[in-house]
């Protein structure tokens, strides 16, 4: 691939339309500005060097998709990799949307937004912020805000506060922050974590390792699959075009998806059942699988990881990892202790445990002067916020693929805006009605639905979801999907301003 896309020249100083982040989301939208909203200016700014987010920042060994790229992917550039791709294929996809289609000129690297205030009299923002690359500070206008910031803080990972972790004297690592330069040849590595960045870390370094230790507080469920897909490749030797193999894909795989999250959702102990049973089935006879994957939590409630061909219970099965499923007492100079006296000597530890929550990019917002508490902000649409003008928020999915439910919030975003064009109004102000003053408020994700440890640790930050529509937060894509694709602007909760 060429060199990173971004613009040559300087940010304007005011803007129709702001862009915070240029992960996948951050893109997505800026292709349908671009094509929906073609009068509007726009910039997509980010803190990082270059574009890609997520897949920018983890360089670990064996990071890739969990979902199939196809509905991790966009609906409009096709993919044709394997199902499951590396992380820099993923990136290199993204530079190639971003060439491909044109957007470079509005994307901004190396700039890190503070600061956010809104004016009803000017009816614009004033956002602020570090170009990184010099340290200067910056100031840019823009009507309306949209924030594709993504969910998690990507400066550092969440390691917890393990007693005597200070005094431990091997090397102490987090995914997210991969070294370059990191030798785990020969050493005994400790992995601590259960989930899908676990399971894909552990086989693509157990080889080098003299041995591999993962502690889990508690099991995930996982999913054996192939990476291939007999379907892609045969429409591909019957050389029908890219953009009808990504589009027959992607139904296939968004149909096998709802069937899945269906059967789970209507039959949690039968996709339990068959889940663990699929597991047993590739460890030797007499494994522990009822101590180290029979997960404690529903399958809906956290996202499944998939194993590649099995390679993770394979290295289980080569006695090259071993799972160790308890609470972690202590760290000492050369070990970790669990609450049940296990000792384990470790050269490295890996800390897989996952993500410190980020509540609108950390972003300091403020409206008229009055800072805003998310915490307080009930959500319209799962999209933007009452009493708050001016202010998209894209949240992808949950259960399916992230990019399913971003590029379905982003259509909605540039359906709004340019509606607000085509009427001449200045200001959208979602605002709840007497009839929603009552209602109840509950945490942005139901933690009945959907509970990882990131979640729970930060959810009383974040946004509030209501008891009905339009101000609920919906993990089921499925209604959003029609739902959002019809709303109305005039449904008595938008107010418009000229
Ligand atoms: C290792 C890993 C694997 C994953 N695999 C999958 C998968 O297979 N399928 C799936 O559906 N999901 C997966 N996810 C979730 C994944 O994060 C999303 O799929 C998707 O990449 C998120 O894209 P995003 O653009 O919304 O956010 P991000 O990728 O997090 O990008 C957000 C961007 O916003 C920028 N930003 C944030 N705040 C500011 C600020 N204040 N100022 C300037 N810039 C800011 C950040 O620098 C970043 O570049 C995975 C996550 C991880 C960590």
């Amino acid at each position: 691939m060429s060199a990173p896309s971004h613009s040559t020249t300087a940010l304007a100083p005011h803007l129709d339309v702001l862009v915070i982040g240029a992960g996948i989301s951050g893109i997505d939208a800026a292709y349908h500005l671009k094509n929906v909203c073609p009068d509007l200016t726009f910039a997509v700014l980010d803190a990082h060097e270059s574009f890609g987010g997520t897949w920018l920042i983890h360089t670990y060994p064996g990071v890739r998709s969990d979902t199939e790229v196809y509905t991790l992917g966009f609906p409009f550039k096709p993919w044709r990799g394997v199902p499951y791709a590396d992380g820099s294929d993923i990136l290199n996809y993204l530079g190639e949307t971003i060439e491909e289609f044109s957007l470079g000129d509005s994307f901004f690297y190396g700039r890190r937004v503070d600061s956010a205030a809104w004016s009803s009299d000017d009816q614009r923002w004033t956002v602020s912020g570090i170009n990184l690359v010099d340290e200067s500070s910056f100031t840019v206008t823009a009507n309306f805000l949209w924030s594709c910031h993504g969910y998690y803080r990507h400066e550092s990972g969440y390691v917890p506060e393990w007693a005597g972790l200070s005094s431990f004297t091997g090397q102490v690592v987090h995914p997210q922050n991969w070294p370059d330069d990191i030798d785990l040849r020969d050493k005994k590595v400790v992995v601590i974590g259960s989930g899908a960045t676990m399971a894909t870390l552990v086989p693509a370094i157990a080889d080098r390792c003299e041995h591999v230790t993962v502690i889990q507080r508690s099991p995930a469920y996982f999913f054996k699959s192939p990476n291939l897909d007999p379907l892609a490749d045969q429409l591909r030797e019957l050389q029908i075009p890219d953009e009808w193999i990504h589009e027959i894909i992607r139904r296939k795989a968004m149909a096998e998806m709802k069937n899945l999250t269906d059967v789970q959702l209507l039959h949690p102990d039968i996709s339990k059942s068959v889940m663990i049973n699929q597991v047993a089935a590739q460890l030797p006879e007499g494994y522990d699988v009822a101590t180290h994957f029979t997960p404690r939590h529903a399958p809906y409630e956290q996202r499944i990881a998939r194993i590649l061909d099995g390679d993770l219970f394979q290295k289980i099965s080569d006695g090259k990892v071993t799972m160790v499923t308890d609470t972690i007492d202590s760290f000492s100079e050369t070990s970790i202790r669990t609450h049940d006296g296990q000792v384990i000597e470790a050269d490295v530890v890996i800390s897989a445990t996952g993500f410190n929550l980020s509540v609108m990019g950390d972003v300091a917002f403020s409206v008229d002067g009055a800072t805003v508490d998310f915490s307080n902000a009930v959500t319209y649409r799962g999209v933007m916020f009452a009493n708050l003008p001016n202010l998209a928020w894209t949240f992808g999915a949950l259960r399916v693929s992230w990019t399913m439910r971003a590029d379905l919030v982003n259509q909605y975003v540039t359906r709004l805006l340019s509606y607000m064009k085509d009427h001449h109004h200045a200001v959208v102000l979602p605002q709840l009605r007497s009839v929603d003053e009552s209602m109840e408020v509950s945490p942005f994700m139901d933690p009945k639905e959907f509970n990882p440890g990131y979640a729970e640790r930060s959810r009383h930050l974040m946004p509030r979801s209501g008891s009905h529509e339009p101000w609920r937060m919906s993990l089921d894509f499925w209604s959003e999907r029609d739902d959002l694709a019809s709303a109305s602007f005039s449904d008595g909760c938008l107010t418009f301003l000229d």
